[in-house]
């Protein structure tokens, strides 16, 4: 009797001991430190009603496109000059790539990204003064040569600004001609830029605020 009582008791302990022992492990897994988490791979979910709404929470406010510059100083003159001329082929490539008649939501996307641009341009002391240049010359996003005139006036203002010679803007549809393909020409896209003031559709001229 008393060895049969012996047995149940340690057959009730290693059964105690084992379930907490689960119990203990499985909280831990939980509790594994994540120090990097892998972006979500989401092209599988696409198109399905379960898939999350890659813009939740994403708002596009004045306050957003205008908010304060968010890089800092950049010191290095080189790093400087070299961040500049890759950024104005971006920005010069793009007009030329920009429709010539724009639909309003293609016009809202160039104004809206430059505006971001302005704010995220990795050079803080540049952004700020492209960004009160912007408030000065709006962007002129009504067409791919407005759009184009404007970005070499406002390229030709920083040029100033560092004692740069300017640029004639005249030539900038041939000089920003990106291989873009036969396409555009046969279709008469490709026209000359006028510059900034002549070709401006909506206002005619650039607007100056202030
Ligand atoms: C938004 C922005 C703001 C900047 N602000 C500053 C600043 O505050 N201080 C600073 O030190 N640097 C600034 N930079 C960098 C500066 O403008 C130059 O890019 C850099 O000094 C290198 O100059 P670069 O002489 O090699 O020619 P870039 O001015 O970089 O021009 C590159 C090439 O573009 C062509 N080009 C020149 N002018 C025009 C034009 N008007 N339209 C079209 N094409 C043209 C020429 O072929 C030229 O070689 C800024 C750059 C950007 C994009």
């Amino acid at each position: 009797m008393a060895r049969h009582l012996s047995v149940i008791v340690i057959l009730a302990i290693t059964a105690f001991l084992s379930l907490s022992f689960l119990m203990n492990f499985g909280s831990r897994t939980d509790q594994v430190p994540q120090q990097w988490t892998a972006p979500v791979d989401t092209s599988s979910q696409q198109g399905k009603s379960s898939a999350p709404d890659l813009m939740a929470g994403l708002e596009i406010t004045s306050e957003l496109l205008t908010g304060d510059v968010i890089a800092p100083k950049l010191e290095n003159a080189t790093a400087k000059a070299e961040l500049g001329r890759a950024s104005w082929k971006l920005l010069h490539t793009m007009m030329a790539r920009f429709p010539e008649k724009p639909t309003a939501d293609e016009s809202q996307a160039l104004k809206s990204y430059i505006q971001l641009f302005s704010r995220l341009y990795p050079c803080g002391d540049c952004a700020k003064h492209f960004q009160s240049m912007l408030k000065q010359y709006p962007p002129q996003v009504g067409s791919r040569n407005s759009a184009a005139g404007w970005a070499c006036f406002v390229h030709n203002q920083v040029n100033e600004r560092l004692h740069k010679e300017l640029f004639d803007c005249n030539k900038i549809g041939d000089f920003y001609d990106c291989g873009c393909g036969e396409e555009d020409k046969t279709k008469g896209a490709k026209k000359e830029y006028k510059g900034q003031a002549e070709t401006e559709e909506e206002s005619g001229e650039l607007k100056k605020d202030g």
